[in-house]
């Protein structure tokens, strides 16, 4: 069975192959299916309706069974912020590097034991046959660092999130390792199943 992976993330996209690397399913990306132009506004106040508003258009214009993944980052300290919106925090004009920044300034001097954090992963996949969205969702807990460490693994916040138990933040943690342990890594091993399913059906 094909599998579009709907979304132009390119960080979501290459942990998705990895997560999914063992099933038996054909992963497609949005250019591999000509719709690498279709953006879908995220203008829902939930992850899961987001989520499900991507895998629905993404289904629709494709006709392919599609994952999407909505993410979500929750600083305690900063009131829940970002919040559903990190690829928007601070404004449409600001880097990734530089959301980063913001977070850090606004940390600034916020002790260790009040710098706790977590993302979110929500992940729909919708059948167009029958129109069926299954949705889940994933969380890994953790705090944000005082400085952001650049390694070679990683995208987004990855540089400032060290997840719980762990001393490294993400960026300096294995793919694999990640996988195993973060929001999306847990929310895929409850997709699994629903793919299975889909797959056995076709
Ligand atoms: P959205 O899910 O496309 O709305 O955006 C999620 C935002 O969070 C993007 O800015 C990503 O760069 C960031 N993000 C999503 N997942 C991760 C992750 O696993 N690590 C670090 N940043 C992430």
């Amino acid at each position: 069975m094909d599998l579009l992976i709907g979304t132009s993330n390119p960080g979501k996209l290459n942990e998705l192959r990895e997560i999914l690397v063992g099933v038996p399913l054909s992963l497609l990306d949005l250019r591999a299916v000509g719709l690498a132009h279709m953006n879908v506004e995220e203008t829902a106040t939930t992850l899961e309706d987001n989520a499900r508003l991507k895998s629905e258009a993404y289904a629709q214009a494709s006709g392919m069974v599609t994952l999407a993944d909505d993410t979500g980052l929750y600083i305690d300290a900063l009131g829940g912020q970002p919040g559903i919106y990190p690829a928007r925090y601070g404004g449409p004009e600001l880097t990734m590097a530089d959301r980063r920044q913001k977070v850090l300034r606004e940390l600034n001097g916020v002790p260790d034991a009040q710098r706790t954090a977590r993302f979110v992963a929500v992940i729909a996949v919708t059948d167009p046959v029958g129109g069926e969205t299954t949705i889940v969702r994933g969380e890994c807990p953790g705090h944000i660092a005082h400085e952001e460490r650049l390694g070679e693994h990683g995208f987004g916040y990855d540089p400032i999130f060290v997840p719980q138990g762990y001393t490294l933040p993400f960026s300096l943690i294995a793919p694999d390792e990640k996988n195993r342990i973060s929001h999306r890594g847990r929310a895929a091993q409850l997709i699994l199943p629903i793919l299975a399913r889909l797959a056995a059906e076709r």
